[in-house]
């Protein structure tokens, strides 16, 4: 484990290269597809992939339990040890996108699931940003009757657009007895 240790920079999990980015700048790279390397992930000059630190992660409201683990059937044969402790990673899934996690110090995405966990990884963000606005709402004076009332508001409006389309779906199936 200390091989891994005594070097702190970070290597490619595929090719083994050194990964550009993290704190230094941006990896140049001319891919028209944003990289996660603008919220300082590492990324392989080869293309392989990016390395996103635990500390990144968390800076993003994340972790490197994101998403679901990949089913046994899924899970490769091969050893993939985690560049930093050398334990073996864990193959995760996280919507349609693969990545490999380590718990203790980051995930690994390919370049092929690059832009869907970069999607991901922007709503997770906002999601996160919006609750940050709804807990300080709760925390004025007043602001947990404020929002029980939003609540109420909502139930309303959600209990109409269900009627509504019941009354749609109703309509469409005598449409299609004709
Ligand atoms: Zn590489
Ligand atoms: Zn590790």
């Amino acid at each position: 484990m200390s091989a891994y240790r005594a070097n702190p920079t970070f290597a490619c999990l595929r090719c083994g290269e050194t990964l550009g980015g993290g704190d230094d700048p941006p990896a140049r790279t001319s891919s028209p597809i944003p990289t996660l390397a603008n919220q300082g992930a590492h990324t392989c000059p080869r293309g392989c992939g990016e390395w996103m630190p635990r500390g990144v992660l968390e800076k993003l409201h994340a972790d490197a339990d994101v998403g679901t683990t990949q089913p046994a059937w899924q899970q490769r044969t091969a050893q993939v040890p985690c560049r930093v402790c050398g334990e073996q990673m864990e193959a995760r899934k996280w919507g349609g996108a693969g990545f490999e996690s380590c718990k203790d110090h980051g995930i690994w995405v390919d370049a092929a699931a690059r832009r869907e966990i970069q999607a991901l990884l922007a709503v997770h963000v906002e999601q996160e940003r919006r609750i940050g606005e709804l807990m300080r709402e709760l925390a004025e004076p007043g602001g947990p009757r404020a929002l029980a009332i939003r609540l109420l508001a909502l139930e309303r409006r959600i209990d109409k657009l269900v009627g509504e389309l019941g009354a749609l779906e109703a309509r469409v199936a005598i449409t299609e007895r004709r």
